[in-house]
């Protein structure tokens, strides 16, 4: 196969998690348990001589994530009416944002095996979602229903630059907005359920050359491990086409998961095709400077500067940070835990045992049952070598299984190590008197029996002698028989 560098950037869109619509006062309903049309007025139901009015927190919101991702912001920006047919788009045009978007060139930075990169920002703009369509074949006879409810519901969509080259950076970047939006407060950042949509760019240059290539758009991505998957297999696709001297074509596709493929949907559309106009129902959107500087003002300590910190406060490693800090709950929840306990083992208990636990039952942080006090109590035992590690992880299933708190069970348990002088020498005593014959092959030489005596010790405590004063004791005790 000849050498070819991919060319990947990417369209991202958001649903703002505001109350009401875009451009209405429905309620912006996230979910699939509304019935279908229960969110829907004459605005967004398309009826003519309707008026659309500007969400001012959508803007917000926007803002937000323009300032943050350190993009220009429009003083002035303008709606646009973008045109095409179909059921799920009542008004036969959707409101979107076209040659004058809220914000242009930003940048986030992304982490890779291959280090830190920037990926810069082409455009961050604001638009109305689609209602969504249900095919049916009953009875051989097909039908579609037609639900408003997402119909108008704020969307950002944020557009990279095409400098992503690697499968790999291609889901940095998309966990890098995901975060940033999470951080932000505003999207919810459900794949599953449509909230967050990736679409990916991809083209092939030979390897040293300047111009692009021709490139393909894959929608249906619901993970991020499927946005990996089909950017890896585009590349296979598209150096294998061109290899045998076949061109790309520029077409939309979708992901087939299933089958590990994509596949053609439909021919891509010319922007002539949308027929783009200023929206003339809608002012332009003018941002003061006062609003843009409260919004900069409220921003949250972001993902990245969040990572710093957490090295140098908690000296916690590159990757440990950059772990803990992904998600805002977990890093919340990480420094209410280092607040109560050392921070280096925090940092190991929540990115070993507690992140195992929340991977093995699909749940995210804010279901994982304890709080951060409850895990304190635990790791403090655990740290003050109280307990062994290995009780230490038997405890912690015992609290996710009962609710009961650390200190409690290794109470009602007794699992707490003994390191009471008396009981230990009884111990020692005991396992050296049980064994007079390897006591003697010990004087006569065999130093390696100091395992076997420690072992035997061990049993006869239970597992419960502390681990130090038992060797030390048994070496007290095997010296002086040698002397
Ligand atoms: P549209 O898809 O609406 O025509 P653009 O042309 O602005 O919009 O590009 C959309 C996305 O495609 C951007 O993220 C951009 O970086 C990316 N892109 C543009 N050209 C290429 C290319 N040749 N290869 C890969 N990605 C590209
Ligand atoms: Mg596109
Ligand atoms: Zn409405």
């Amino acid at each position: 196969m000849s050498a070819y560098q991919p060319v990947i950037g990417l369209e991202i869109h958001a649903v703002l998690e505001t109350r009401t619509k875009m451009f209405c006062a429905c309620p912006v309903v996230g979910s699939a348990h509304q019935p279908p049309n229960a969110a829907v007025c004459p605005v967004c139901a398309g009826l003519p001589g309707t008026l659309p009015v500007a969400n001012r927190m959508a803007v917000e919101y926007a803002l937000r994530v323009a300032l943050a991702l350190e993009c220009q912001v429009a003083r002035t920006s303008l709606f646009a009416r973008k045109s095409y047919f179909y059921p799920d788009l009542p008004k036969g045009y959707q409101i979107s944002q076209y040659d004058q978007p809220l914000a242009q060139d930003g940048r986030i930075a992304i982490h890779t095996s291959q280090g830190e990169q920037v990926v810069r920002i082409r455009r961050v703009h604001l638009e109305e979602d689609t209602g969504k369509l249900t095919h049916l074949d009953e009875d051989g006879a097909a039908a579609t229903l037609v639900d408003l409810n997402r119909a108008g519901v704020p969307l950002l969509e944020i557009v990279s630059e095409p400098d992503l080259h690697s499968p790999e950076a291609v889901r940095a970047y998309a966990v890098a907005i995901h975060s940033l939006l999470r951080y932000l407060g505003v999207n919810s950042g459900d794949l599953e359920k449509g909230l967050f949509r990736i679409e990916p760019n991809i083209s092939l240059r030979p390897e040293g050359r300047a111009e692009f290539g021709t490139r393909v758009e894959v929608k249906n991505l619901n993970s991020f491990r499927s946005l990996e998957r089909a950017v890896a297999y585009e590349i296979q696709r598209q150096a294998a086409r061109l290899d045998s001297g076949q061109p790309v074509v520029q077409q939309t596709l979708g992901w087939d998961d299933a089958r590990g493929i994509t596949l053609p949907q439909r021919s891509k559309e010319d922007a002539e095709d949308y027929r783009y106009f200023p929206e003339p129902d809608l002012p332009p959107l003018v941002i003061s400077e006062e609003w843009l500087e409260a919004v900069r003002a409220g921003l949250p300590e972001l993902p990245h500067a969040r990572a710093a910190r957490f090295r140098r406060q908690y000296g916690l490693s590159a990757y440990d940070a950059g772990v803990l800090t992904a998600e805002k709950a977990a890093a919340d929840y990480y420094e209410a835990l280092a607040a109560a306990a050392p921070a280096k083992a925090a940092a190991n208990w929540l990115t070993g045992e507690v992140f195992a636990w929340l991977n093995g039952h699909g749940a995210s942080i804010q279901e994982f049952p304890l709080p951060p006090a409850a895990l304190a109590e635990l790791v403090h035992l655990a740290e003050a070598g109280e307990i062994t590690p290995n009780t230490a992880r038997a405890v912690l299933a015992e609290m996710l299984a009962t609710g009961q708190g650390a200190a409690e069970i290794v109470a009602a348990k007794d699992l707490r190590l003994v390191a009471d002088p008396a009981r230990i020498a009884a111990w020692a005593e005991q396992a050296l008197a049980e064994h007079p014959e390897q006591v003697a092959a010990y004087q006569g030489g065999k130093s390696g029996l100091k395992q076997f005596f420690f072992g035997q010790a061990m049993r006869l405590s239970g597992g419960r002698a502390q681990p130090r004063a038992l060797e030390d004791e048994l070496a007290r005790r095997l010296d002086k028989i040698e002397d």
